[in-house]
């Protein structure tokens, strides 16, 4: 069977924002050329026949320039026709300017911004003046009809603003996709700013009724990703399924990595697009094989877990960030998975199954807390709108 695959290009490290949680920029990165991405696409011509997406991803992605993405999307897409590419962008929208703009609408690339909340909250943990930045690129990208949803990463201390957050979002109709701040590998003082397993797990359940309370008018693509995921007994992001198989990182240099996560550390290199590997020869590199590992690591410890198939153990970065590199068990992000699966199941039980359940069809979305509506009307708004 076919399943697609993704690839992350990151044109540079480099990034015009100081947000002070990043872990994923480094001052004089280089920029790719452009003979590596004609390497990429040597690189990927022959090497799965399954659909591919393609994300370009940084550091910011849009310091590469009008010139890059004019010459690159083409080549990308001609070259790569045969695997029918589509292309995202994950950018602080900063550098969009109406030629960037231009280019990427010929080629519907849709953008993912980040924005923590209002302005005070975002730029307190994003530097001052992030916020005025970024809208202005908002807007350049709707002129040009480019469609554009949110990534709001919560930290442990703006988690305290929930509220005020959620209301941010849902006041100006914006799609939002949480993600919760991550201890890293590259930084100093990883315990500042990441949000606390435990304290993750409250999240999703808020936001999980934020979602049912709000069910016309608020977007969190997390908790439908969520919800799918236990519906069809499959994870549908990367942190769901085994992404070792399904997903790889092109660094500056043209460098092979297992996620963008990754890129730029040494010990993660997997090979190099010049050398056009192999999906075999990647998986037996060093840290391709450390991935796999991870696959083992998860039918161990995740075994007797009821969500372990469309968990998959989270996300192999995750589990390898806070102990230096070392494999010492799964994402320490479970004790949020298994509260917030084990909470979908049991409002989904009890609609199905529940005490009315004689009563009425298993499609009638019921029953409800309070006047909330429930698990099955979220499902069914999620396949509506696809
Ligand atoms: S390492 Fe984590 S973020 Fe990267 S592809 Fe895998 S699950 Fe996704
Ligand atoms: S919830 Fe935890 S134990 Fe269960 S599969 Fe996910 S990571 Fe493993």
């Amino acid at each position: 069977m076919k399943s697609p695959f993704h690839v992350m290009l990151i044109p540079t490290l480099g990034c015009p924002s100081r947000c002070r949680y990043c872990w994923s920029s480094e001052e004089g990165s280089p920029v790719m050329s452009i003979d590596t991405v004609r390497h990429v696409v040597e690189w990927l011509k022959d090497f799965r026949d399954d659909q591919l997406t393609i994300t370009f991803h940084g550091g910011e992605p849009l310091l590469a320039g009008a010139g890059f993405y004019r010459e690159a999307l083409p080549l990308l897409a001609k070259g790569l026709s045969r695997l029918n590419p589509t292309f995202a962008m994950q950018t602080n929208l900063w550098r969009l300017t109406p030629e960037i703009a231009e280019i990427l609408a010929a080629y519907q690339v849709p953008l993912g911004s980040s924005l923590d909340g209002p302005q005070e909250l975002n730029d307190s943990q994003r530097g001052k003046g992030y916020f005025e930045k970024t809208m202005w690129g908002y807007q350049i990208a709707l002129d040009h009809g480019l469609k554009v949803s949110f990534i709001c990463t919560f930290t442990a201390p703006s988690v305290q603003h929930r509220e005020e957050i959620i209301r941010f979002f849902m006041d100006h109709g914006f799609t939002l996709k949480l993600h919760p701040a991550l201890p890293s590998l590259r930084s100093h003082d990883p315990a500042k700013w990441a949000l606390p397993p435990e304290e993750y797990g409250d999240l999703l359940i808020y936001l999980l009724d934020a979602s049912l309370e709000h069910l016309d008018i608020l977007e969190i693509m997390n908790i439908n990703d969520l919800v799918k995921g236990v519906m069809i007994r499959h994870g549908t992001v990367c942190t769901f399924v085994d992404c070792m198989d399904s997903t790889y990182a092109v660094g500056p240099d043209g460098r092979i990595y297992p996620c963008y996560r990754f890129v730029g550390m040494e010990a993660y290199v997997m090979g190099h697009v010049q050398d056009r590997p192999t999906r075999e020869q990647l998986t037996n590199s060093p840290a391709g094989q450390m991935l796999q590992h991870y696959k083992t690591k998860v039918d161990q410890v995740c075994g007797g877990c009821r969500h372990r198939v469309y968990c998959r153990g989270g996300c192999p970065y995750n589990a390898i960030a806070p102990n230096e590199g070392s494999l010492e068990g799964v994402d320490p992000y479970c004790v949020a998975y298994k509260r917030i699966f084990d909470e979908i199941t049991r409002r989904l039980d009890e609609e199905l199954y529940g005490s009315c359940a004689l009563e009425r069809s298993p499609f009638a979305f019921g029953p409800k807390m309070g006047d909330m509506p429930g698990i099955m009307a979220l499902m069914q708004k999620i396949v509506t709108k696809k």
